[in-house]
């Protein structure tokens, strides 16, 4: 069985009560509880011992979620090698939202994966620009989240590999918020959507995306990563 890991910083819920209002038991759970029976399931954040994410259970982990905001900081470099290390390795890893910001994604990118946004609580029109990618499976050809945070282009990331979804925004900016990268041999998947005072991951399409972005990021046996001086 696949062995997923929900990582989340995990702060702003406990602090803030719009966010507690919207996710009582954090961001991970919403997210654990909207992947399916395919998976095993597990959780960390922050300020657990380290961060949850111990080389045990990351060398357990197929497929790694990231949420963070306000905390990036605070996350460790030791943790960031070991990721970084795990997904070379072959560990899928999907950044959520805000996660546009973690060390991880830096250090695995390369640039300063800076980016506009207005918290306004628009719409977001989401566009399947990629429709036979696996990530797009069952999805329409767009859906709609009535109230989100914009993220606007110039998004200083490196061109993706695979460009899954475009949002919209009512304030007339676009986003390219499905992106897909090779790093190693590893996965990654960036999704955009995910503001912490929005009910974006109990959207039913959302919900699609994620579970098709673990079965996507999921390792492939591969073969293996040799290097060095040969005899
Ligand atoms: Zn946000």
């Amino acid at each position: 069985m696949v062995t997923v890991t929900v990582w989340n910083e995990y702060r702003h819920e406990r602090t803030d009560e719009a966010v507690q209002a919207v996710y009582p038991d954090g961001i991970h759970a919403t997210i654990a509880a909207a992947l399916d029976e395919r998976f095993a399931v597990r959780t960390a954040t922050l300020d657990e011992p380290d961060h949850g994410l111990p080389p045990d259970r990351l060398e357990e982990t197929d497929v790694l979620l990231w949420w963070g905001h306000e905390a990036h900081d605070e996350v460790s470099d030791d943790v960031v090698d070991r990721v970084q290390e795990q997904v070379l390795e072959g560990m899928g890893l999907i950044v959520l939202h805000s996660g546009h910001y973690a060390k991880i994604f830096k250090r695995l990118l390369g640039t300063s994966c800076n980016l506009q946004y207005r918290e306004d609580g628009a719409t977001e029109r989401v566009w399947v620009v990629d429709p036979g990618h696996p990530i797009a499976d069952g999805l329409p050809e767009s859906f709609e989240l009535p109230q989100t945070e914009m993220y606007g282009e110039p998004f200083d990331v490196p061109e993706p590999d695979r460009l899954v979804f475009v949002s919209w925004f009512e304030g007339g900016e676009v986003f390219r918020s499905g992106c897909c990268y090779l790093r190693g041999s590893g996965r990654i998947f960036y999704f955009r959507p995910g503001h912490e005072t929005y009910p974006i991951y109990e959207h039913e399409h959302v919900q699609q995306v994620l579970r098709n972005a673990v079965d996507w990021a999921t390792p492939r046996e591969g073969s293996p990563r040799t290097f060095g001086e040969r005899d």
